[in-house]
């Protein structure tokens, strides 16, 4: 698998590092480092709330993906926004927590971060081994508060039946 796989035609324009087109969602420091793996609360609500697609903000058409950890599954939601399938595509081969690149999540803040608040999520990914992601493709969804994580809010299929839920 190749670390910067082609980048499709509408995310041509998203600035990249890397090689790697940095999510809408992704946060960076005020000299510009995407601060890849982190998700601003605002940005988080935003796309969940609007029905944006994370990685281009596109809105999100009747077939979208939700990655969820295996964890998430019991509680048919997942703190991360929805993709666009095109996104959700690139994101599979470009995210090394996703294409499998990643054994375990970074074990201390990223360097660039020392200034930056924390997301509520950050506390819990830090240092867990990686889980398995699930791509679970959805029409919709509800915005929950996810049950495992106060405060949280997430993109739950529980009243949706998805289309279809199958691990990577
Ligand atoms: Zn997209």
């Amino acid at each position: 698998m190749p670390a910067t796989p082609d980048i499709p035609a509408h995310l041509i324009r998203r600035p990249r590092q890397g090689g790697l087109v940095v999510p809408w969602i992704t946060p960076a420091t005020p000299d510009g480092v995407a601060l890849f793996g982190t998700v601003s609360d605002v940005a988080q609500h935003d796309c969940l709330l609007r029905s944006l697609c994370q990685i281009c903000r596109q809105p999100l058409s009747r077939r979208a993906v939700l990655f969820a950890r295996a964890s998430d599954l019991g509680h048919a939601c997942t703190a991360e926004p929805a993709l666009c399938p095109p996104c959700a595509a690139y994101s599979r081969h470009a995210c090394p927590m996703l294409a499998g690149r990643r054994t375990q999540y970074r074990a201390t803040g990223h360097p660039a971060l020392a200034a930056m608040p924390e997301g509520a999520d950050a506390a819990l990914r830090r240092a867990a081994p990686a889980e398995a992601w699930f791509p679970v493709w959805v029409a919709d969804y509800d915005v929950v508060e996810h049950p495992a994580r106060p405060g949280t809010l997430a993109a739950s299929w529980q009243r949706m039946p998805p289309l279809r839920i199958r691990p990577l």
